[in-house]
Parts: C-alpha cells; sequence; structure tokens
C-alpha cells in the first residue's frame, strides 16, 4: 500500500514535470529587473540649448518610466522592450517610426527587431513603408509566423494582414515642421533600441530605426539584422546596437557580445568594451546591454549616445554625452 502511494505520487510528480519543465518555483518573480534604453549615438552638439536638451532627456525618462513600470509590476520584458520601443517610434524626436530620417530618394524605409532570449526566438521587418510601429509587426513576425525575416512591400503586406496600424508614408514626414529637430537627428543618426530583464529572469532585445541618412532605397542596415543589432540570451545578456549598421554587421557586435560571455567568460563590461573599443573602429557607434545577472552596460565610441536605464536598485538615469 504505502510502494502505491509513493509510486502514484511520482508518477504526480512526472506528468508535472513534463508540462510544466520550468517547474512551479521558477515563475516566482524576483522582484529584480534592469531596463536600458538608447535614441541613438552620433556626435550631437554639445552646445545644444536647453530647451532642445531638456526635450531629448524628457522624451528618455518617459519611455524609461513605461518600460520600468511594466517590469515593476511584474510584467514580461518582451511587453516592457515592445511598449517602449513603440514609444521612442511614435515620438518625432528619434529617428525611428514618425520622425524617421530620409532615403536618398526622399522616402522612409524603417527597419526593427525583437528576440526573445528565454528561447532565441526572433522577429523583424526590414524596409516598410506603411507600419505605423515597426516593432510590433516584428514581435508578430515572431510570435505569429514560422519566419523570422519579412522585408519591403511582403512587410508591409503581412502587417496589414495581421492588422496592424497602418498609416500613409507621409505620417512618417515630419522634418517640414521640424526643420531643426531634423538637423540635430541628422546629427545623432540613432536609432531607438531597450534591452531588459524582468523579474522572471528573461532578457528580450529590440531596436527599431529608420536607418541611416541619405541611405540608398532598398539599404538594409543592423537593426534588423539578429546577431549584428540585436540580440538575446537568457544564458548571457541582451543587446541592441546603434550607429553605423554596416560595421555591426561586419563585426557582429550584439551576437559577440554574448559569445565573448558564453564561450570565454568575459564579464559583460569587457565583452562590450572589446567590441565597442577594440573590434568597431572609432566614432561608429554604441550599445546598451543587460546581462543574466542584471548588469547593464550602455557604451559608445562617438561623442553622445541617448540613453537611459532604470533599476530595481532604484537607478534612474538619463544622460547624452560620457
Ligand atoms: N544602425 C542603424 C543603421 O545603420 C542606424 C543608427 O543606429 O544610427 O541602420
Amino acid at each position: 500500500m504505502k510502494y502505491l502511494i509513493v509510486n502514484s505520487v511520482l508518477q504526480l510528480l512526472i506528468i508535472f514535470l513534463t508540462l510544466f519543465p520550468q517547474g512551479i518555483f521558477s515563475q516566482e518573480p524576483n522582484g529584480k529587473y534592469t531596463i536600458v534604453i538608447d535614441g541613438g549615438a552620433g556626435s550631437l552638439d554639445p552646445n545644444l540649448d536647453e530647451a532642445g536638451k531638456q526635450a531629448y532627456l524628457n522624451s528618455l525618462t518617459t519611455a524609461l518610466n513605461i518600460g520600468k513600470k511594466i517590469l515593476e509590476e511584474g510584467g514580461s520584458s518582451l511587453d516592457a522592450v515592445e511598449q517602449v520601443v513603440k514609444y521612442l517610434e511614435d515620438d518625432s524626436l528619434f529617428n525611428a517610426g514618425r520622425g524617421a530620417v530620409f532615403t536618398s530618394a526622399g522616402t522612409i524605409e524603417l527597419d526593427a527587431s525583437i528576440m526573445d532570449g528565454r528561447d532565441l526566438s526572433t522577429g523583424a521587418v526590414a524596409g516598410v513603408t506603411v507600419i505605423k510601429n515597426p516593432i510590433s509587426l516584428a514581435r508578430l513576425v515572431m510570435e505569429k509566423t514560422q519566419h523570422v525575416l519579412f522585408a519591403g512591400t511582403g512587410a508591409d503586406e503581412l502587417g496589414k494582414k495581421l492588422e496592424v496600424e497602418i498609416v500613409d508614408p507621409s505620417y512618417f514626414f515630419v522634418h517640414k515642421r521640424y526643420e531643426e529637430l531634423k538637423k540635430m537627428i541628422e546629427k545623432i543618426k540613432g536609432t531607438s533600441g531597450c534591452v531588459a530583464i524582468d523579474q522572471f529572469g528573461n532578457i528580450t532585445a529590440g531596436t527599431s530605426t529608420g536607418g541611416r541618412t541619405g541611405k540608398i532605397p532598398g539599404r538594409v542596415g543592423d537593426s534588423p539584422l539578429i546577431n549584428a543589432g540585436t540580440y538575446a540570451n537568457n544564458k548571457t545578456c541582451g543587446v541592441s546596437g546603434t550607429g553605423i549598421g554596416e560595421l555591426f554587421i561586419k563585426n557582429t557586435v550584439a551576437f559577440n557580445i554574448s559569445a565573448l560571455m558564453e564561450y570565454k567568460g568575459y564579464s559583460l563590461e569587457e565583452a562590450a568594451n572589446e567590441m565597442i573599443y577594440n573590434r568597431l573602429p572609432d566614432n561608429s557607434g554604441g550599445i546598451i546591454a543587460v546581462d543574466k545577472n542584471y548588469n547593464y552596460i550602455l557604451e559608445f565610441n562617438t561623442e553622445s549616445m541617448l540613453r537611459g536605464v532604470a533599476t530595481s536598485d532604484g537607478i534612474f538615469e538619463v544622460k547624452i554625452w560620457k
């Protein structure tokens, strides 16, 4: 009899562990989180007037607070990253979504990607022209399709099919009204990115951009390319890059930071410094990253990088220059 009871208990345990391989305890929130954001690396004029500076710092603060709230309440890093990047896309101060830079043909082509560090799921779109929030379409590519990257008209069509918000391309054009801001944006040449680790230890990285000012139509940068501009792996870290995309692609920047940690035992800081200062040429850009132990880094080899960090330890900072 005793044997039968023990046997049934064991069988129930096996069934439970098969159905819930992560067990019950791993889903308990641990009260910790770290979130980092960037609004582009470049050469923002240090003499930028107080109003211009405040406009950027206020936007970064609002974006950071959106993600912080989600994480604080036990939400997922996936939701936090999507919502933060969406905010930066909607804010015309940044080179992503509305307010993106122009191609040499005077059009706007947007790139974005997102990666879930739990299982390396990824979704990305390149060269979309009517998708209001490319980051949200990237997430749907990850969650609703068997593919990882859609480009051009196929990506725009997919967005319509998946019923994301569609806008007329003119929605993104703000440069006539914001001539001054555009001048600044061109100096920043910035992408928008967000990386977060939530209370369950899950890391997500997301990146969204209009690309480089005057890019040839059809050009795709690093932002929608997993491993180059975006990477996330719960075993190591999550990374989002900003800067000259071609250099990030050639140097496989985001993945290499994770690989140095996984294969060589580097800390997040050592791995990021190796890529930013020893591999990338000077003045090529920067990265924001968090690791599985809730550490973070915001590193760049340009004059400025619009950036911010919030942690469960009470750190909350937004900055522009070194
Ligand atoms: N990395 C982006 C690209 O090359 C642009 C940027 O971050 O400034 O498309």
